[in-house]
Formats: C-alpha cells, structure tokens, sequence
C-alpha cells in the first residue's frame, strides 16, 4: 500500500500545509461569463464529497518571478472533465467584457508563472472540522455499525453527518467522549492509496465515495487504527491539532439521526458565544450559573401568578362596567382581552339586559373587535344591521356574532340605543 501517490497535480492531497506555491499556467478558459485558469499543480482543493473549494489568490510574477502589482481572487475551484479549474475574480482589469476577456488571456497565457496562497485559516478550520467528522463517524461505526450517508461541511453552521442508525443523548454523550480522547492520545492521520487487489481486503468506510485511485484516510496506526474512510479532501496530520469535537444538535432525520458538529477553532467560538449568553443569563436573573434553570422556573411561577392576579383584576373591572351599564345595551373596553373574556362579558351582558348587547374591545383609532348579539336569537339580523350601518365586518351564530369595526365609539353607542 502506497502512502503517497505520484501526484503531481492535486498537491493538497499529499501536502495539506502547503500555504503557497509557485507553479504555471496551463491553460486560461472563459466559460459563461466566468474566468479559469488550470494550473500545472494546484494547491486549491475542488468542490466534493461534502466540502466547499478552497479559495484564496494568485499572483502572477514576471520573469525575474517578482510578484507584479495586482492579484486575483481564487473564488472556487472546480473539477470539469476531470481537470481542476480555479475560477478567478477579474473585475478589475478591465471594463470592457470584450477587452476583459482578452486582457485575461493576455495575462494568463500559457506558461504564465504564478504565485498561489491559500487562505489557509479557511482551509485549517476544514481540515480540523473534516478530520473530527472522520473521528465521530469512525467511533460510532466501530461501536453500532452505523455510516455516515450524508456529510456537509459548511463556515457558517454547525458541520452535519446523517448517520443510518439512531442514538440517544447519552449514547451520543458517550461517543462524543470516545472522539475527544482520540484527539487527547494525538494519533497520526494519513492518507494511503491500495492498490485494486488490497482494497478489497481492508475494511474501510464510504465505500460508495470510490472512484478510480482509492484514497483512504488512515487515522491511527499499526494495531491502533480508529479510522479508515475513502475521502478526497486534505486533513490534518495528527488529531491533536483538532483540539475539540463538540456535538451541537442531534435531531432525528428519516430513519436514523442528523448531527451537527464543530471542531478546533470554531468549536472555541461557539463555546465562548455560550458562555457570554449563560453569563448574561446569570446577571439578569442574579443567580450563580448551576441556579439559572430554578431562576427561569421562579420567573415563570411568577408570570403565571401575575397572569392570575390580571384576569382577576379585569374581571373585576369588567363586572363593575357591567354594572354601571344600566342604560347602555353595549360595553367599551380599552384594552386588550382575550376570546374567552370577551365571550364571558358578552355572556353577563346579556344576563343583564334582554335584546341586543355588544362588547367592544379596542379604542377609536385601531377599531374594536365585537361580540354582539341577542342570546335568545336574531342574532344574525344584527349582523346584517352592522354591516349596512356601521360597515362591521364578521359572523357568527344565530346567538351571538363576531367581528371586526372600525367606527368611533360614540357612533356605535348611538347605533345600540336606537337599534332593536
Ligand atoms: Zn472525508
């Protein structure tokens, strides 16, 4: 079994930490509106398998190989026929799509020397996320069986792998632990390429990945191996550099499970960003951390007291409008009460007086919502009369309608002393 292959080409599989490197240009092709050049050896690794493309810049050096003034973003790089393409930025070279088109060949024309640099934060951030994806998928294979059929390696949310089994909080409590002691014992990650006839005897995952040159990323060694996983992209050489596995969401997906997961850098971040909001959340309820869930739990005890309190306050307030309301079939309400307390003022207004009552809720400016009616039926004659007097909006039953008006106060108390 080969450690490294002749690979002249894609040296991001061979050589993960190389930052730079000065190579030529092959060719320079531009395909839809979009310019790529194809460089004699490339340090971008494409699009696939569940990770984005590097990106970075290009410089190109004259032939002193000084590096000349202007650079070009390296905003993706592709795989067309087999061949890696970086797609350059260009829009400052010239205005003019004819012209630009020209100029881009003009510099890049065969055989123009360049200086690649990758913007290698990005890239370690997804070799330290991609190789602990390999730990966790590898120490749950090793203990359930269970693949990784689905991986995405995104910057900006948590790292997902749909595993073909489902575990438990604490099973994945577990696992998580397994993952992070590999990273504690440093064990060397490489790459090895089997010949055809070898393959077949290793036992290895992501078998569906195979194209024609097996690439299987070996984590440990010896009688000591965690992992072994067809992969295309670049990794880190050693699990210590990963420095934490830290499983962020488990959610159940089709028959098995989606977890979502940050290593090294970003998993720091993630853990800081927590702990300023649990510091936060601490100041605010002015309880030491271990205490924040009995804070929350005595803040919503208190809410649902002072809920209590409220409707038994309005209640009273209503009862005592109801009660004044002797001559008045209808009762303003200038504040907001729910469906329920609408209904039951709407029911005592009709224990109190016989024909049409209404209950407004709301004031002048926004419209009130209604229920209105006569208990004992004709209801729906209301409804009609509203409609055609006061343009009310809504229905109801024969015993009570609902709705919506927008009228002043004074209009629809004129409208119940005169209606019948
Ligand atoms: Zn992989």
């Amino acid at each position: 079994m080969k450690n490294k292959i002749d690979n002249n080409i894609k040296l991001y599989e061979d050589y993960p930490y190389l930052k730079e490197h000065i190579t030529r240009v092959e060719e320079a092709v531009v395909n839809d509106g979009k310019y790529y050049v194809r460089l004699t050896e490339t340090i971008f690794f494409p699009e696939g398998g569940g990770q984005y493309a590097d990106t970075g810049c290009i410089k190109v050096l004259d032939k002193d190989n000084n590096e000349t003034e202007t650079e070009y973003k390296v905003i993706n790089s592709i795989i067309i026929d087999g061949k890696i393409y970086e797609e350059l930025s260009i829009n400052h070279i010239n205005e003019d799509s004819f012209k630009k088109e020209d100029s881009f060949k003009e510099i890049f024309n065969n055989q123009t020397t360049v200086k690649c640099i990758l913007d290698w934060d990005k890239r370690f951030s997804r070799m330290q996320n991609h190789s602990g994806e390999h730990i966790l998928t590898g120490v749950i294979h090793n203990k359930y069986g269970f693949d990784n059929v689905g991986f995405h390696l995104s910057d900006d949310s948590p790292v997902t792998m749909d595993l073909n089994g489902f575990l438990n909080d604490d099973e994945l409590k577990e696992m998580e632990r397994q993952a992070n002691e590999a990273i504690y014992a440093n064990l060397k990650i490489h790459a090895v390429y089997p010949e055809e006839d070898e393959a077949e005897s290793i036992d290895f995952r992501s078998k569906i990945e195979i194209s024609d040159q097996i690439r299987l990323i070996q984590i440990g060694e010896d009688d000591n191996i965690l992992d072994m996983c067809a992969c295309c992209a670049p990794h880190v050489s050693n699990t210590g550099e990963i420095g934490i596995i830290k499983i962020i969401t488990a959610d159940k997906y089709k028959s098995g499970i989606r977890i979502g997961i940050l290593c090294g850098k970003r998993a720091i971040e993630y853990i800081q960003k927590q702990s300023e909001i649990i510091n936060d959340i601490t100041v605010l309820l002015s309880a030491k951390q271990e205490k924040i869930s009995e804070g929350i739990k005595a803040l919503q005890k208190e809410i649902s007291n002072y809920k209590e309190k409220n409707i038994k306050l309005i209640t009273e307030i209503i009862d005592a409008q109801i009660e004044k309301s002797d001559n008045e079939k209808c009762i303003f309400i200038h504040f907001d009460i729910d469906a329920i307390a609408m209904k039951n003022t709407y029911n005592k207004m009709s224990m109190k007086h016989d024909g049409y009552v209404g209950v407004f809720v709301g004031d002048d400016e926004n419209g009130y919502r209604f229920n209105a009616g006569n208990q004992s039926g004709g209801s729906k004659i209301l409804a009609e009369k509203m409609r055609c007097d006061l343009d009310a909006k809504g229905g109801g039953s024969d015993e009570m309608i609902q709705g919506k008006i927008n009228q002043k106060e004074e209009e629809i108390r004129s409208f119940f002393l005169n209606v019948e």
